[in-house]
């Protein structure tokens, strides 16, 4: 007999109530029915690799202070670290050679000439060294759209910037209330990366405290209204040292956490069909299995952690993050072995880029539009003003 689940993934376009309803379902046939038909989707527009992206954690220092966030500017427990041009240069090759395709340099939220200066020079030296062959991915922050448009031509083309939720009321719940943390500036360092011409990835954290149900319906529909390229999203994970670590009582338990988290993955894959969507390493904290998962319900990136092992365990997010092993194949081979079962298969070698990127032709109009709940919970639609 079919479900009234089955019904709503029969429709064309997905609507607020909708999501709503698919993100609540807790009934087992029901969410592998939503899986299914997300990897289904999957498989029809953009196949079957699974492409890589070796990671680099290039620097913890970071300017900001979000309450959640493990590497945070007051805490004070962290040892601070920034990866030499070497180190870098040496990490990117390393993935080159073994085929990798692309790789991501992440870093804490600096916006230091150092710095800038820092990612730009290596940009420029992986580019040399690998004649322009390697996929180059950033997720380093906001910055001005001078500087985007600097590393855009440095050589970088891809790039993520999570807006951490779409809902501007529990942003300003989950940040210090200063100019280092202006929901307005996220939304517009986005949209300057579209103008700068990256390839422009987005993501929210699922399970935060206050985070309602109807928050993340809008948050898939604030990434279809946005027009991304790319999504990168996870649970949130309490990490001790931060303000929001200690109030575990409002938090969904684990289990719940990852289910809804795979939920907003498939579901983002059924919105847009020809995004690239990563599979997480925070979903590996809640499940051993939390990256394949998710991979079988629609996601098709992989993120392969290439820190080296002593700076490494200096970029905790959160409490438990996976131990960087120190050969990022073993886990890229096993995560092969794993997948053949399922006719997936690694993309070696591939940058794997965004199709929506190629087909997208228009940018999208300043300000974006916000899916917000008026007080009976029927979606308003408007235009964000601050
Ligand atoms: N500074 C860059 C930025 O903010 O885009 C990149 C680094 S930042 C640490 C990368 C992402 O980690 C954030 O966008 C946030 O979503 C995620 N993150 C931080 N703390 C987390 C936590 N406790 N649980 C889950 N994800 C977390």
């Amino acid at each position: 007999m079919k479900t009234e689940v089955d019904h709503i993934l029969t429709k064309n376009i997905l609507e607020g109530k909708d999501l709503v309803y698919l993100l609540s379902t807790k009934v087992d046939r029901e969410q592998h029915a939503i899986y299914r038909k997300a990897n289904q989707i999957k498989k029809e527009h953009c196949g079957n690799n699974v492409y890589l992206r070796g990671l680099i954690e290039m620097s913890n220092i970071c300017r900001k202070d979000c309450y959640y966030c493990g590497i945070r500017k007051s805490n004070e427990a962290v040892n601070r670290y920034t990866l030499s041009q070497e180190e870098i240069v040496e990490k990117a090759l390393w993935a080159w050679r073994r085929n990798f395709g692309s790789i991501v340099i992440q870093s804490g939220e600096r916006t230091d000439k150092p710095f800038i200066d820092a990612i730009t020079a290596a940009l420029v030296e992986i580019c040399k060294q690998t004649d322009n062959s390697l996929g180059i991915t950033l997720s380093c922050g906001e910055q001005d759209i001078d500087v985007y448009r600097r590393w855009r031509e440095a050589g970088a083309h891809r790039y993520l910037l999570r807006i951490e939720t779409s809902s501007p009321e529990l942003f300003r719940k989950i940040h210090p209330d200063n100019e280092f943390h202006r929901f307005e500036d996220r939304l517009k360092a986005l949209y300057n990366l579209k103008k700068a011409g990256f390839q422009t990835g987005t993501g929210v954290m699922i399970g935060l405290p206050g985070q309602t149900i109807e928050h993340l319906a809008d948050d898939l529909l604030f990434m279809r209204n946005f027009d991304v390229d790319m999504i990168g999203m996870g649970p949130y994970i309490p990490h001790q040292d931060t303000p929001m670590g200690k109030g575990m009582e409002s938090l969904i338990p684990s289990v719940e956490r990852f289910e809804l988290s795979l939920r907003m993955i498939a579901l983002a894959r059924i919105m847009m069909k020809e995004v690239n969507i990563a599979a997480s390493t925070a979903l590996q904290v809640l499940d051993p299995d939390g990256r394949i998962k998710a991979i079988l319900a629609g996601a098709n990136v992989f993120m392969p952690n290439m820190t080296p092992k002593m700076f490494a365990d200096n970029y905790n997010l959160y409490d438990g993050k996976p131990a960087v092993k120190d050969d990022p194949m073993v886990i890229v081979k096993e995560l092969e072995k794993r997948l053949q079962a399922f006719g997936e298969i690694i993309g070696y070698g591939k940058w794997g880029d965004s199709k929506h990127y190629f087909k997208r032709t228009h940018l999208t109009p300043w300000p974006p539009l916000l899916e917000e709940r008026g007080s009976g919970g029927e979606v308003k639609r408007t235009r964000y003003e601050n």
